[in-house]
């Protein structure tokens, strides 16, 4: 039987500046929302942030405040809100939950920051569906509602191999995005400014990189669950020097740990890959469980998703085409099951938790028999829980760990 302890997971010093960069963030955003001289810009989260940036927005990203509506656990009395006006409840929880905070009118950004009432009014909408088509519906929804123009890059999907004409396509739509976004920032487009932000970016996704390498250690100082939460300016600053000051302190406090063998999860036995999204409202009880069980989740698909190795400054259209396509999401079954078999050599995987998540079946890699390949082809164990990234009614606790607790004991057997 497994032996369970308390054992939590080690705390991260550069927390404080994460605190900090992420409070000047958003009231930054809070400041540009009620400022007539400025202009703000929703993105999806693997959109085209360096453009917006370089045009002078300040950028809104909702997925975060999906995400931080599924920490707060505050999405479970909004979805309804959402499902009411005609939003399924099978479809992304983030979109629910976002849709159904706004119409309720509360958000977990009040309770995080006194004196931000609302997230910051868009004067213009842009995504790209290279992720899913959810974030398009999600962003024409608020369009309508808030009559602000809504502009974008509808991305291939499955791609195998990422080819010339891909990213054509892709570079194509985003420079035909430059004419709305002068016209509605009042600013033109500059090549420098261009230069210089998707520099700014392609340093924090090298640093960011550098960051969730630290984890091929062994024992790993960095888990899974501390990158969901400190991939936060990776994902909502990029492209600024704030970003690329943060990944320097954090890489350097992890140097310090690698340097000094200093555990993420004390007495490390087993080394765990998660592939799907987070549940946000379980990540600290997730956490506890795994490291209690001796098993450190030290590597993730999804964390690795803010990497953006194909960024150029000196082609930023045609590199952030490649960077935004070459995702793991964007990819057909046979890449990501090569990218998967990486990780597991990289970072010397013992087991791959699935999360089968129930309303984003884009970042769900479970439903056509890939744990059951990766599990023939190399050898290795893999257990797949069921649950959602924001709707905790799909997901069951007690299952969840009987589930965990046998697959870490074929871990042990083996
Ligand atoms: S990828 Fe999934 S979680 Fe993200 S916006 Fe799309 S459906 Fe929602």
């Amino acid at each position: 039987m497994t032996e369970k302890t308390d054992v939590k997971r080690r705390k991260i010093e550069s927390t404080a500046l994460l605190k900090k960069s992420m409070s000047d963030y958003f009231y930054d955003l809070d400041r540009a929302a009620k400022d007539p001289g400025r202009k703000v810009a929703w993105c999806t989260s693997v959109g085209p942030a360096e453009l917006l940036r370089a045009m002078g927005f300040a950028v809104h990203f909702p997925e975060n405040h999906g995400a931080m509506l599924g920490a707060s656990r505050m999405a479970n009395d909004f979805i309804p809100l959402a499902n009411a006006i005609g939003y399924s409840p099978d479809i992304c929880s983030y979109l629910t939950s976002d849709v159904g905070s706004y119409l309720k009118g509360e958000t977990p950004l009040s309770r995080a920051y006194p004196g931000i009432d609302s997230v910051p009014k868009p004067d213009v909408l842009v995504f790209n569906t290279n992720q899913c088509r959810d974030v398009q519906d999600w962003f024409s929804w608020f369009a309508r509602e808030l009559r602000v123009p809504v502009i974008g890059v509808t991305t291939h999907r499955g791609v195998g191999e990422v080819t010339k004409a891909h990213i054509d396509s892709v570079a194509r739509q985003i420079a035909s995005l430059v004419p709305t976004l002068e016209e509605i920032s009042g600013n033109r487009y500059d090549p420098e400014k261009m230069e210089q932000t998707v520099g700014l970016s392609l340093r924090c996704s090298e640093l960011w990189r550098e960051v969730l390498e630290t984890a091929v250690t062994v024992p790993s100082p960095f888990t899974f669950f501390d990158g969901t939460i400190h991939m936060g300016p990776a994902v909502v600053l990029r492209g600024t020097k704030v970003a690329v000051d943060y990944y320097e302190a954090l890489l350097a406090e992890l140097l310090d740990r690698v340097k000094n063998g200093v555990a993420a999860v004390d007495g490390e036995k087993y080394r765990i890959y998660w592939e799907g999204m987070p549940i946000w409202g379980k990540l600290r009880d997730l956490s506890e469980f795994f490291s209690g069980l001796g098993a450190c989740v030290l590597a993730s698909t999804y964390c690795n998703s803010w990497i953006f190795d194909a960024l150029d400054p000196k082609d930023p259209f045609n590199s952030m085409a490649a960077a935004y396509t070459l995702l793991f999401i964007v990819r057909s079954d046979d890449e990501k099951e090569k990218y998967i078999e990486e990780m597991v050599a990289k970072y010397k995987i013992d087991g791959i938790v699935f999360h089968d998540s129930r309303t984003c079946p884009n970042n769900t890699n479970s439903r056509y028999g890939m744990p059951e390949r990766l599990q023939a082809r190399l050898g290795i164990r893999t257990v797949t829980i069921f649950g959602d990234l924001n709707d905790l009614r799909c997901y069951s606790e007690e299952q969840s760990k009987t589930n965990i607790e046998a697959f870490v004991e074929q871990l042990e057997n083996r």
